[in-house]
């Protein structure tokens, strides 16, 4: 990593950081998902930066993979554990970080995910595997009597990819990859009261790019238009200014020229906390970058 990624990281990951203490304080019992995301979105661009991915928005069971529609009507309700999770970039440099905030009475659900980061940070340095991370990530929620999601995990970062190598998991497994200096990457443990399993639902709202291909559908080529500058980066329903970008979304599919991120759920009436920070490894640790 040369000095100009570097700071790049390292402003990005303070740009995250301040965005999403300023979405803590909103999400209220009333407040609209869709003012709310709007809002939120809003704020990273008038800092400059790029939206990595839409504003995730998951509530209770739904640990993951949820936004706002363009027509959504649904508020927080009291009792919710909202999860929101912000991704923003600086010329393709991402910080990904995500909070949980509950409107209920769930307080050890959100300290079990949050310990859980905690732990995991100070375990990283470099020569270790990242099963080592898991450990220290289900023994700490396991102290709460939650369990950790483990088809969940945290994952490398590139220059406009969110998803890269290695995988860093939830749960604790031998071996897998070393961490070596300079690594950038995710760690982003949930806390549940459910199987500690999520399975996809059917809404599905964010979408990404996963080929080049030219497309003949009229509606899928107006789609095509505007998700280009996304340069792979995921997108969702709402942000696509074309009426019927439900039909082109469609036809992309079926081309497979898009992939689909339905929301992600452990089971009915369960409740999932989330806490995720992005960091950098160092020779003797790593410097978090979304503090
Ligand atoms: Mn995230
Ligand atoms: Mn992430």
């Amino acid at each position: 990593m040369n000095d100009e990624e570097f700071e790049s990281y390292i402003n990005s990951g303070s740009v995250a950081a301040k965005i999403l203490k300023e979405a803590g304080t909103l999400v209220k019992p009333g407040e609209s998902y869709l003012e709310f995301v709007i809002t939120i979105e809003n704020l990273v661009a008038e800092e400059g930066m790029g939206l990595a991915f839409p504003l995730n928005v998951s509530i209770n069971e739904d640990a993951a993979h949820d936004t706002a529609s363009i027509n959504d009507d649904r508020v927080f309700l009291p009792c919710d554990v909202v999860k929101v999770d912000l991704g923003v970039h600086l010329n393709g440099f991402i910080a990904d970080t995500a909070t949980t905030i509950d409107l209920g009475n769930n307080g050890s659900l959100l300290k079990a995910s949050e310990e859980a980061l905690e732990s995991a940070i100070r375990s990283v340095r470099p020569g270790i595997n990242v099963g080592k991370i898991g450990a220290a990530i289900q023994s700490a929620i396991g102290k709460y009597g939650y369990k950790p999601i483990s088809n969940l995990t945290g994952h490398g970062l590139g220059r406009f990819s969110v998803h890269n190598p290695p995988s860093i998991p939830n749960i604790s497994h031998p071996g897998g990859p070393v961490l070596e200096e300079g690594m950038i990457f995710a760690i982003e443990p949930f806390a549940t009261t459910g199987t500690g399993i999520v399975s996809e639902k059917s809404r599905c709202e964010i979408f990404s790019q996963i080929r080049e291909r030219p497309v003949r559908h009229p509606n899928a080529r107006k789609v095509m238009d505007e998700i280009k500058e996304r340069k792979g980066l995921p997108f969702c329903r709402r942000a696509i200014q074309y009426n019927k970008a439900d039909l082109g979304l469609a036809a992309l599919m079926r081309e497979r020229v898009i992939r689909g991120y339905p929301v992600l759920s452990d089971a009915p009436g369960s409740l999932v906390s989330q806490h995720e920070h992005t960091l950098i490894v160092t020779s003797d640790g790593c410097i978090v970058t979304t503090r």
